[in-house]
């Protein structure tokens, strides 16, 4: 091919392998494990001398269509699918860390990640320091001599603070760390970290990926040596791998993917805007307006500012809460991704668990509300949130 194909026509046609029967849509395996011609080819099949299926635990062919396809579109070497967003951090931190090295990990991502690095990971000796999401020097004075890995989320939850991959990618690699990046809000369709000097990508494919909230799934990608071999050698053996049937429903979310992100990036902007004009409101934070402190950052970084977005009540929690009741139409729930909008008060749920100096600290505040904008038109959410606010 003389050009490399839009994302939209990756989304939609890449990785796709046909079966001899010629099937239009791709095909779903629904199968444990496959058949060998003869004792020989087993043997050769389970030697690796010979490629093939064997088993899925290993590889099936709709969650290779998957990986391809993903692949293409972070323009990644290569991908692993894991059975979650979580089992792909923990994939990429079996793979990649040992006992006495130590983590230098965003203090702004998802509460089971700050989970599994500052409590399940310690008891096998990897050591993690939180650090801010957007002051690179404190990545660079946090450094060890053991330091193998980065981690963050950008844009991070719920604040939307946006990290500098190529700024954190250049520290990263004169230290002799990996950076990785969980590229969950953005998706490929807005933000390709592997370009902006990023080594991994990480996935939850349960968000954006599938689109609809139906299914889990994550992925890995990077390049093979740091993905492909060490990572399907771990995922066979340690064995937290994708169904072939949540593969499926991901791939048909994938050919959706770049008009559901520009269009939910969209409609988050002008219902960010709505909101920062507000009497009710204090502040709003999204990267896509001028306000926000790595706006210009963020133009740079991304295609689009996201569909996540939240907003200070002024009041407090009661405000908040009364914001957040008054809905009857925005979903009340933790998840995001969906085409469906959701609704949360981070600080009584994603963000309880942490002390409130912690919380403070961070700014999700008692008034803060997260939404994550789906499909709906905003001049329907506008009403919906209308109610609580006035
Ligand atoms: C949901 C989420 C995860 C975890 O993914 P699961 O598929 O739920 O295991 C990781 N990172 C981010 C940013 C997420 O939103």
């Amino acid at each position: 091919m003389d050009k490399t194909p839009d994302i939209s026509t990756l989304g939609v046609r890449a990785g796709q392998v046909r079966s001899q029967f010629n099937e239009h849509a791709e095909a779903l395996y629904l199968t444990s494990s496959f058949l060998f011609d003869n004792a020989a080819q087993a043997a050769a099949r389970f030697a690796g001398g010979e490629e093939g299926m064997v088993y899925s635990r290993y590889t099936n062919p709709t969650v290779s269509m998957f990986q391809e396809r993903l692949a293409a579109l972070e323009s990644a070497e290569s991908c692993v699918a894991t059975a979650s967003g979580m089992a792909a951090i923990l994939a990429t931190a079996m793979v990649h860390l040992k006992s006495g090295d130590h983590v230098l990990c965003s203090n702004a991502v998802f509460g089971a990640t700050i989970q599994l690095f500052s409590s399940i990971l310690t008891r096998f000796g990897v050591e993690t320091t939180f650090v801010s999401p957007t002051r690179t020097q404190e990545w660079q004075r946090a450094l060890r001599p053991r330091t193998k890995l980065f981690f963050l989320e950008t844009p991070s939850n719920p604040l939307t603070e946006i990290s500098d991959i190529a700024a954190l990618g250049r520290v990263a690699k004169s230290a002799g760390a990996l950076l990785a990046v969980d590229n969950v809000f953005c998706t490929p369709a807005l933000q390709r970290p592997l370009e902006l000097g990023a080594d991994l990508v990480i996935h939850s494919a349960t968000k954006y990926l599938d689109g609809q909230g139906r299914v889990l799934g994550g992925a890995v990608l990077g390049a093979k040596t740091l993905v492909g071999d060490p990572m399907t050698a771990f995922l066979r053996t340690a064995g937290p791998a994708l169904s072939p049937f949540n593969a499926w429903v991901l791939l048909k979310g994938l050919e959706t993917l770049q008009l559901r992100m520009v269009a939910q990036s969209a409609a988050a902007l002008e219902l960010a805007r709505w909101l920062e004009r507000h009497r009710a409101v204090a502040r709003v934070h999204y990267p896509g307006l001028a306000s926000h402190p790595q706006h210009e950052l963020a133009k740079r970084q991304q295609r689009a500012a996201g569909s996540v977005l939240s907003f200070e009540v002024k009041g407090g929690r009661a405000a908040a809460w009364r914001v957040i009741d008054s809905t009857r139409m925005i979903s009340i729930t933790a998840n995001l991704g969906d085409v469906k909008s959701t609704i949360i008060h981070p600080a009584s749920t994603t963000h309880g668990r942490i002390s409130a100096e912690a919380r403070a600290a961070a700014g999700v505040t008692e008034g803060l509300v997260r939404i994550a904008v789906g499909l709906e038109a905003v001049a329907d959410l506008q009403a919906d949130l209308e109610r609580g606010l006035t």
